[in-house]
């Protein structure tokens, strides 16, 4: 099966489901795909309701926030359309009939969170049964249990998306000018997350394998009780097995990097939301995930159906690689299940909590000894399927998390490094960048995009999601 469209959205949370929206608003012709079953769990599903709350006049305060938690990683101008955005995004779920609490702020002239008003597991669903009503509304047309493998690129564009009926095993082609990668990060490669399952960072790996640039993809932040960090990051050795039983990966700071349209460094390759970097550096606020998903959500749409409307469309691309993924997937006799144990076993014990260069090291020699088996997988269909490839995104990622781990020797934000437990401004303020190239991944530095703040007043370093930094009055 091959069809066409002007874009296509990977991902129904609300980084997808605001990209659906407005681009199809924006007057493209939109598809939308998940490889979960509709109404099935996701990170935005399962969020406690917390969302970034600003005015106009607290833009500003919000946007020093933002950067100063995430240890001036950031890119301040992503952080500036991210703060400037949020009351007219937040003013959009409202008009789509989402309902908040009263917002709660610190004090005075401080942004906050408003929280919305459902309780419980899966309180998101109330959010994206209502985002996406709108989006169908505006046009966007649906695909469930499809599960995307390969971003197409044709002479350094884009040309389309390759995905798998997780039902019939069968391949298809979206033909289109623009993709919006929306498929959230990868917590669940670990053996330990609060993730539901799917956030395996499919779409990360998926723009890396195109060609794409990911920015600070060594910054993932994990659940760890707060008394325990500097245990962690004093271990005397490690890995320390009573605090491999503790803690979980939580979110992926790094991802995509994506410029304020939400593009890529391919043209026609837009993202949105977890599956992106940036944004927040090295730790973010509590709420602001979601924020930002809406907001470069949005962006990304519009962006994508402006660049569609102009876009040559490559014909009939070529969909030799895709179909080679069937062989490696399908054909072979290695039990996807077993391989992403053994995976997220590697990665929990070495790259997680406590992490030092041995370690790291460590992780990467026993990851290649997974590759013996990895290209003779053996998937019947259904969730073994979507099992076999979420193993190839995680090899991927986790080799990239790996390395970039190796080239940040300091703690900073949520990302700590054993061997280097203190923050180091002077040498480590800089982002890592990762790209494919021909032997392997290329990795190099860059010092931030910095429009206002330069350094940080005080490094924040901690677990989970940060609150807001108390001024004085
Ligand atoms: C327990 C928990 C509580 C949280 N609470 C908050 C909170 O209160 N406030 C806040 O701001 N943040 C919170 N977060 C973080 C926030 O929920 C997420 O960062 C955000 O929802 C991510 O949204 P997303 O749209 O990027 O991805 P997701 O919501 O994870 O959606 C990803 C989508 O991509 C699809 N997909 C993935 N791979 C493929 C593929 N190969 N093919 C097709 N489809 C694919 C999935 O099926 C899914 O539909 C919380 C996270 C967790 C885990």
């Amino acid at each position: 099966m091959s069809i066409r469209c002007d874009v296509v959205v990977m991902g129904t949370g609300a980084a997808g489901l605001m990209a659906a929206r407005s681009a199809a608003q924006a007057g493209a012709d939109v598809w939308v795909i998940s490889k979960m079953p509709h109404r099935a769990p996701n990170c935005t599903t399962a969020a406690y309701g917390d969302i970034t709350w600003s005015t106009d006049e607290t833009a500003e305060e919000l946007a020093a926030q933002v950067i100063e938690t995430g240890g001036c990683l950031s890119n301040q101008k992503l952080v500036e359309a991210f703060a400037e955005d949020i009351p007219a995004r937040l003013a959009d779920l409202r008009a789509m009939g989402v309902e908040f609490d009263e917002p709660r702020v610190l004090a005075d002239g401080m942004p906050g969170a408003v929280r919305w008003s459902y309780r419980g597991k899966d309180s998101g669903l109330a959010m994206t049964d209502l985002m996406q009503a709108q989006a169908e509304q505006a046009g966007a047309k649906f695909m469930w249990e499809k599960v995307a493998t390969r971003a197409l690129v044709e002479n350094g564009r884009v040309a389309g998306l390759a995905f798998l009926c997780l039902k019939t095993g069968e391949l298809s082609v979206l033909e289109a000018p623009a993709i919006i990668v929306a498929t959230g990060g990868g917590a669940c490669m670990y053996r330990r997350t609060d993730n539901p399952p799917g956030a395996t960072g499919d779409g990360i790996a998926m723009a890396y394998e195109a060609g794409a640039e990911l920015v600070d993809i060594e910054c993932v932040s994990f659940g760890f009780p707060q008394g325990r960090v500097d245990d962690a990051l004093h271990a005397p050795e490690a890995p320390c097995e009573d605090l491999l039983e503790i803690g979980h990966a939580h979110y992926f700071l790094g991802g995509i990097r994506i410029d304020e349209q939400g593009a890529s460094s391919i043209p026609g390759l837009f993202a949105a939301g977890e599956s992106t970097g940036g944004v927040f550096g090295a730790a973010r606020l509590g709420g602001s995930a979601v924020g930002e998903c809406l907001v470069f959500g949005h962006r990304a749409g519009v962006a994508a159906a402006q660049y569609a409307a102009q876009a040559t469309l490559t014909t009939d691309p070529d969909t030799a690689r895709a179909e080679e993924d069937l062989a490696t997937l399908m054909a072979g006799d290695a039990d996807p299940y077993e391989l992403a144990d053994r995976l997220r076993a590697i990665t929990w014990r070495y790259m997680g909590t406590v992490k030092t260069s041995d370690t790291l090291g460590q992780a990467l020699s026993e990851l290649a000894a997974l590759d013996e088996d990895l290209p003779h997988m053996g998937a019947a269909g259904g969730q073994q399927l979507r099992t076999a490839v979420e193993v190839r995104s995680m090899r991927t990622l986790a080799e990239l998390v790996a390395r970039a781990s190796l080239i940040r020797e300091e703690t900073r934000g949520c990302y700590w490094r054993t061997d280097f437990p203190e923050p180091d401004s002077a040498t480590q303020l800089r982002n890592t960048i990762v790209r494919k190239e021909e032997g392997g991944p290329a990795l190099s530095t860059e010092p931030p995009v910095m429009t206002r703040i330069t350094s940080p007043r005080e490094v924040r370093i901690g677990a989970g999601c940060f609150n807001y930094i108390e001024r004085d009055a």
